[in-house]
């Protein structure tokens, strides 16, 4: 039986057991926060942003921001078609309205041309998405919503350490969310967090996470609040994980950045277009993503029987959201929609061997020469 290559796994060394070790053993009563403060206060230094608010995921996180923008019911969220399902998901549970608009055909991000076709009265927000660790086109985006008085959100789940203009991602728009979903570039198990340089969103934030608590509030009293809110907040045993991971953010990225420079090197003669990096941009590439050139007729069902058969865990590009069974399907958006089924991610784990990669490159090859 040979190795298992998993698409992703974190990297955990002796400095996360330490920390995780000590939070377990110590950081109960008037220390249950520490850990949690601690790594908020590193998170937004290392984003270059005023404020972080820790939560128990992404997903929630963007519930909160979306809340804390002014999005409410009915308004429309602009959102690009190519994206995880967690992206779309909290605009419904405010009863929004998604909007799917199509993407770059070399970005895979949100088209700002397109973008501005689909603007109504009704719009409020654009969640911009940096798919697999390539930027969106942040500066085209913003002059747009600053022209319509729309508010940004930037799903930066996939894109830790990537920059954009010597920002780094995440940090640009009225609001910025990640993801330490174990599969990320670093994790806490389940986690996310929300940055914003805004103290206002930032505080409305904070107090949606906290039941709707408002220390602020002139009627303030224990167990009294004005407004209902939710709960999603990260715990001070995930916070102490958070806080080595981050500690070792520079290492998780350069080595992202080694894995993917080697399947560039290994798939070369392949004719296919992988994550660019394009000036003033720096790209962190959470998943190398494969899309393979039309006239291949590239079979990725039949070329992940074959993965599963070599253990190795290849994953398809992410579906149109908008053909999903719950939505109505927007074909319109011919670029998402051409593209999906011709792409795939490799594993990009932190301890993956230029070997494995190797070993999946060549499975590849072997494929395309006998089924092209
Ligand atoms: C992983 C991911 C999320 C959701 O993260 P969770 O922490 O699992 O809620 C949201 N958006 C994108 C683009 C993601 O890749």
């Amino acid at each position: 039986m040979s190795k298992k290559i998993p698409i992703n796994k974190p990297s955990i060394t002796e400095l996360e057991v330490s920390y995780v070790n000590d939070a377990i053993a110590n950081g109960w009563g008037e220390k249950c926060y520490d850990y949690i403060h601690r790594f908020e206060k590193d998170f937004a230094k290392y984003q270059g942003t005023n404020h972080a608010l820790a939560t128990s995921s992404c997903t929630g996180a963007i519930h909160l921001a979306l809340m804390a923008l002014g999005v409410k019911e009915d308004d429309e969220v602009i959102i690009p078609e190519i994206t995880w399902i967690a992206s779309a998901e909290p605009i419904l549970y405010i009863g929004a309205k998604p909007v799917f608009v199509d993407v770059l055909e070399d970005t895979w991000c949100l088209d700002p041309q397109k973008l501005e076709e689909v603007i109504t009265p009704k719009t409020k927000a654009i969640i911009v998405v940096h798919i697999y660790g390539n930027l969106s086109n942040m500066n085209q985006i913003m002059a747009i919503a600053k022209k319509y008085n729309l508010v940004v959100l930037e799903d930066a789940a996939e894109a830790l350490g990537s920059e954009y203009y010597g920002k780094k991602a995440g940090s640009i728009a009225d609001a910025g969310v990640f993801s330490f979903h174990g599969t990320k570039t670093m994790t806490t198990g389940e986690g996310g967090i929300l940055v914003t340089n805004n103290e206002t969103v930032y505080e409305k934030a904070k107090i949606l996470n906290d039941h709707g608590r408002n220390a602020k509030d002139p009627e303030n009293k224990m167990f009294w609040m004005r407004d209902y809110g939710y709960k999603y907040k990260m715990s001070n045993l995930q916070a102490a994980l958070g806080c080595a991971q981050i500690s070792r953010i520079e290492e998780l990225v350069n080595k992202k950045r080694e894995i993917f420079n080697w399947y560039k090197e290994l798939l070369k003669d392949i004719p296919c277009q992988l994550n660019p990096e394009f000036e003033h941009t720096k790209n962190s590439y959470w998943l190398p993503t494969v899309v393979f050139d039309k006239y291949l007729n590239f079979d990725r069902e039949a070329f992940f029987e074959l993965c599963k058969e070599s253990g190795i865990d290849s994953r398809p590009f992410f579906f149109p959201l908008s053909s999903l069974p719950m939505f109505e399907d927007r074909k319109g958006n011919i670029v998402s929609y051409d593209i999906f089924e011709r792409g795939i991610n490799l594993p990009s784990y932190h301890d993956l061997e230029k070997s494995d990669a190797s070993k999946i490159v060549n499975l590849l090859i072997k494929f395309i020469n006998t089924n092209a």
